[in-house]
């Protein structure tokens, strides 16, 4: 087994993924600042091929922050109900609309700090709508994003999201750190993926830590759990 050092591993695995994965994107449909938030924060423990369904109609419905601020919480529910937590995500969306409107002109904000004022938006959704919508130098941290840098060993007992993020920047130069993110997601979500890790696909086996560790010595057990947080923002 290879000792790699923390910069020998992020260099390697950050060339992998320039060279095999060179174009990195959400998922997720949007057109502007304003569909990619109600996405965003749709998208929180739901699928993005769900919300992906429910948002055409929506943004019919209400195409801006002026329309949605203006409606009644329950039409906004009936537009969502197929979505996980319906409910919570209505009361969000109405009052982020109505913040936007009435604290920043209708305009969705471009800092991750100013960002984190609005209803339903923590710091994870803050980070994807200023790096995908404003292309800034942030890393938003979700499930895969956590669970993956852990098993690579990008990351080291990290506790928490903001923990994951904290070790991430330390070694992903600020230019690659908006496609960083979409990488570790699309690995975790389809080779990487959470019960069961599709090592013996996976181009990443050289650097990786589990794979390099616990998978060659117990080749029949599954994988020990990097950690769930809970993220749902
Ligand atoms: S080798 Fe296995 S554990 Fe490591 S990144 Fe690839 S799929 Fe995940």
């Amino acid at each position: 087994m290879s000792r790699l050092s923390k910069p020998e591993r992020f260099k390697a695995v950050i060339g992998w993924f320039e060279q095999y994965m060179p174009i990195a994107e959400t998922e997720l449909h949007y057109d502007n600042p304003y569909e990619l938030i109600v996405a965003v924060i749709l998208s929180a423990q739901c699928t993005d091929k769900r919300v992906n369904i429910i948002t055409p109609p929506f943004f019919r419905r209400f195409p801006d922050a002026a329309a949605l601020a203006a409606a009644e919480v329950e039409d906004i529910f009936e537009l969502i109900r197929s979505c996980s937590y319906p409910n919570n995500k209505a009361k969000h969306l109405s009052g982020m609309a109505r913040m936007l409107v009435h604290d920043f002109g209708g305009v969705v904000p471009g800092d991750v700090e100013t960002l984190q004022r609005l209803p339903g938006v923590g710091r994870k959704t803050a980070n994807v709508i200023a790096s995908v919508a404003f292309d800034k130098p942030a890393l938003a941290v979700d499930t895969h994003v956590h669970r993956v840098s852990a098993r690579i060993g990008l990351t080291y007992r990290a506790k928490n999201p903001l923990e994951t993020e904290r070790q991430l920047v330390k070694y992903i130069p600020e230019s690659k750190l908006a496609i960083a993110h979409h990488w570790l997601i699309l690995h975790g979500r389809y080779v990487c993926i959470a019960r069961k890790p599709k090592c013996d696909e996976c181009g990443l086996r050289e650097w990786c830590r589990y794979y390099q560790t616990k998978a060659q010595d117990a080749p029949r057990k599954g994988p020990a759990s990097a950690g769930q947080a809970a993220m749902t923002q």
